[in-house]
């Protein structure tokens, strides 16, 4: 049944992509392909769009990103190739992002099989996490011949792409075809295994050649103020309750509070809009010209109908009744709502894993532990913490395990 938290935005039409991608320049040395973090070329893809070949455009897309379909709909474009697009400088960009969707699309519709995997090299790979990084690090390796497992704690694999991202902007069936996709090519996939509880890294360091840790930020953080509050709720836990339920939950709030000034509290915010929720109020710590959230998602909750309210930090709680402090000038604010979520960021837990990490990421640069079997990647290795990252991520971490274990032998 699609609701307004289960409805998409349309895509494009066959005419309609056809005039968007017309608008290209076709840049000779095109900067949207340098601006990739994952290495994807749109002039290259576009330019397969212009001559109808959207087979060559959905190789192009695929042979490079495992998560081509996610990251059309989620990757923030408008701070990597959109960026640095050349039609920028005539009018608008290029919307490569759309495009993008429309080639993936109808590569999901004629079902293509474009990914092979490698023959078998003998060695075998394990992978904690199925978010999209330990997904495109999977992929690497199979397309390099390794025998890849996967331990996912939760009962579905995605990470925050199951968990975390609403519907609306990424809907659980490109997700989940995305993931079988990589489930056909071999990857072995074990559900409702936590490692460090129901398999130890020893275990995992003896029975594989090597292990990368892919565990993302995946716990939610708490302010000690609200810890029991019944009211309260956080951002994570909210939005993957009402993912799994598709939008169909039976405590939809008539007001809500929001604490939170980034992408998360922004999804949070247009989610309970989209729910029903008569009134929310995001209350931010940052003021408006220090925001951290995307413009795109900004203006998303703007145009949903959030009231967003800058400067201002949690300073009591009452029951459901919540007061505020402006952090620059001498303001207070207290209101009462049947649902205060709290966006403020998520941790990483490394419990177990026989690594440390600090403001949630692991203090080298690279993916290589001290202990030569084990890597890591995702949001907890140095970089942006995006799905476009973490699928760069992915295929570095393979790139780099290849190398040691072919000892740079690999033709
Ligand atoms: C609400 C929300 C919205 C977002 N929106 C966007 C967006 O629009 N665009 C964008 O680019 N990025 C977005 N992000 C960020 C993006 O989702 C992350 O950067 C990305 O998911 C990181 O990938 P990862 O593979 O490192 O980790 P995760 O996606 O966090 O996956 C890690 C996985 O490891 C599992 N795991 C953890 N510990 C263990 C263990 N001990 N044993 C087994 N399994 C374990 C977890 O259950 C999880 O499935 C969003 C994030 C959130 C929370
Ligand atoms: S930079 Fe913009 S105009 Fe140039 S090739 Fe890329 S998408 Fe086309």
């Amino acid at each position: 049944m699609t609701n307004d938290y289960t409805h998409e935005k349309s895509g494009y039409t066959m005419t309609t992509v056809a005039e968007e991608a017309a608008r290209c320049l076709l840049c000779h040395d095109a900067p949207c392909s340098k601006a990739c973090p994952a290495d994807t070329d749109p002039a290259k893809f576009i330019r397969s769009v212009r001559f109808r070949n959207v087979k060559g455009a959905a190789e192009t897309i695929r042979e490079n990103n495992a998560l081509g379909a996610i990251c059309a709909r989620v990757c923030p474009t408008e701070k990597y190739c959109e960026l640095a697009c050349s039609r920028s400088g005539i009018d608008v960009p290029i919307d490569i992002g759309g495009i993008q969707r429309y080639v993936t699309d109808f590569e999901q519709q004629a079902d293509m099989k474009i990914l092979e995997k490698a023959p078998a090299n003998g060695l075998k790979i394990a992978i904690v996490g199925s978010g999209p990084a330990g997904l495109q690090s999977a992929t690497t390796l199979l397309e390099k011949g390794y025998a890849v497992d996967i331990f996912e704690k939760n009962t579905k694999p995605g990470g925050y792409l199951t968990y975390g991202i609403p519907e609306y902007r990424l809907p659980q069936n490109i997700v989940d075809y995305e993931i079988k996709r990589i489930t056909d090519l071999g990857a072995n996939l074990h559900l409702n295994t936590a490692i460090g509880r129901d398999i130890t890294m020893d275990q995992l360091k003896a029975d594989y050649d090597s292990v990368i840790l892919a565990v993302g930020a995946s716990e939610a953080k708490m302010l000690p103020m609200f810890d029991g509050n019944a009211y309260t709720e956080t951002a994570v836990d909210f939005l993957a309750r009402v993912k799994d339920a598709q939008g169909q939950i039976d405590d939809v709030p008539e007001n809500a509070v929001v604490i939170g000034g980034g992408d998360v509290a922004m999804d949070v915010a247009t989610t309970l809009k989209r729910l029903g929720t008569k009134n929310v109020t995001d209350m931010a710590y940052e003021e408006f010209d220090e925001f951290r959230a995307s413009k795109k998602e900004l203006a998303g909750t703007r145009e949903a109908g959030v009231t967003l309210v800058d400067g201002y930090v949690p300073t009591a709680i009452d029951g459901n009744q919540v007061t505020f402090k402006h952090r620059n000038i001498d303001a207070e604010m207290t209101i009462k709502a049947d649902k205060i979520i709290l966006a403020i960021g998520q941790a990483v837990n490394t419990d177990q894993l026989g690594i440390t990490t600090e403001h949630g990421e692991v203090s080298f640069i690279g993916y290589r532990t001290e202990d030569p079997k084990v890597y890591v990647t995702g949001d907890i290795a140095h970089g942006d913490k995006t799905v476009v990252w973490a699928v760069r991520k992915g295929k570095e971490v393979a790139e780099e395990i290849d190398n040691a274990l072919m000892g740079g032998n690999r033709k």
